[in-house]
């Protein structure tokens, strides 16, 4: 065990860091059969470079391909890997989750399998947690792999989120980071169902440094996240971190009634003055449809948030495992049931 003082301005904390830790790798997966076999040889090569142990944790979140028989190939032949397989396709972020539940490790790194996250950080990561950092992100100094839209898109995503959620995401930062097994513990105590990870790993806060990288090009295979699936994605990040879309329709209301009254008043003095002639007709007809579409805007957001209430009140699994595999070097993988009797 080595003790270190952290020696950032402010902080005094003594923090232990292990001298040989355990780091839990975690990489969720979905339909990656060929980016597994290229990643757990650029694994290979931070193992042996040594200074920790490793053990990875793989979740196939239902793949339709041959993601699990790849998975359990690789395992057979290096007795660091496990494998938990859901029954079907849960979603990144309930594969994060389940990661986390699964991995064992003194220390946790959550990355994909794509090579889009560069396991040269993890040395990076190390360094800083036994500087005393309790979370070691990695921020994307060059997204030049990212089509335009995406880099707007996500921008102008971070930007607003940060402006109306209490929670502060740092720009450009993805869910690749290294995490102290204290903050996994507590991010294993929330218990939402909606989960929005970048947001959880905010939320629970502690002592946290970023590492800049650029975010290379996908390794194999292609991106699994939509514009439909990102833009549910960032709904999902407003609606579960901030309650500023179901709040501000009190003061879009306010506005608009000063606006009616005024106008109100406006056509009133008209009235009197020059008589009723009954115009208006386009202006009645405007009035109607801005009023009903902003009523049905304000119903959709309550929905967003009501549909949310709903899944939390039916309290079902985030997911579900389907089978657990530990890597042997010495036969077929096993289910960790089997393994373990
Ligand atoms: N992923 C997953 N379940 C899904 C979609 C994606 O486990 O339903 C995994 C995927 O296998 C990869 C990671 O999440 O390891 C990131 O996905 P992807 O590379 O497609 O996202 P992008 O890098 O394009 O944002
Ligand atoms: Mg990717």
């Amino acid at each position: 065990m080595s003790d270190i003082t952290q020696s950032e301005p402010g902080c005094v904390r003594k923090v232990t860091r292990p001298d040989c830790p355990l780091i839990s790798i975690v990489a969720p997966c979905y339909n990656e059969a060929d980016s597994l076999a290229p990643f757990v040889a650029a694994m290979m090569g931070v193992i042996k470079a040594g200074g920790a142990r490793y053990e990875l944790v793989f979740v196939d979140d239902g793949s339709a391909d041959d993601t699990r028989a790849e998975l359990l190939a690789l395992a057979d032949l290096h007795s660091q890997i496990r494998v938990v397989a859901f029954s079907r396709n849960f979603g990144k972020e309930a594969a994060l989750t389940a990661g986390l539940d699964y991995a064992e490790g003194d220390a946790v790194v959550v990355m994909d399998v794509d090579l889009q996250d560069p396991p040269e950080l993890i040395a990076a990561f190390i360094e800083k947690w036994r500087q005393g950092y309790d979370v070691v992100y990695a921020t994307r100094d060059d997204r030049g792999a990212d089509t335009f839209v995406k880099r707007y898109t996500a921008g102008g995503f971070y930007r607003l989120f940060n402006k109306i959620s209490a929670v502060k995401i740092p720009e450009n930062t993805g869910d690749y980071r290294l995490m102290d097994r204290r903050v996994v513990e507590t991010i294993k105590t929330l218990p939402e169902r909606s989960r929005f990870m970048k947001g959880l790993f905010a939320w629970v806060g502690f002592k946290s440094v970023g590492v800049d990288y650029a975010r290379p090009a996908r390794a194999a295979g292609t991106s699994k996240f939509s514009f439909w699936r990102l833009w549910n994605f960032a709904i999902d990040g407003f609606a579960n971190f901030s309650t500023a879309p179901l709040r501000v329709w009190s003061y879009i209301g306010c506005v608009i009634a000063m606006v009616s009254f005024l106008y109100a008043s406006a056509i009133i003095l008209i009235t009197l003055a020059t008589g009723n002639d009954v115009p208006g007709y386009a202006s009645l007809l405007t009035i109607i449809l801005f009023f009903g579409s902003i009523q049905m805007i304000s119903v959709g957001v309550l929905g967003e948030y009501i549909a949310r209430l709903f899944v939390e009140v039916k309290g079902r699994p985030i997911y579900i495992v389907d089978d657990v595999y530990v890597g042997s070097e010495h036969g077929a993988a096993q289910p960790a049931k089997a393994a373990a009797e």
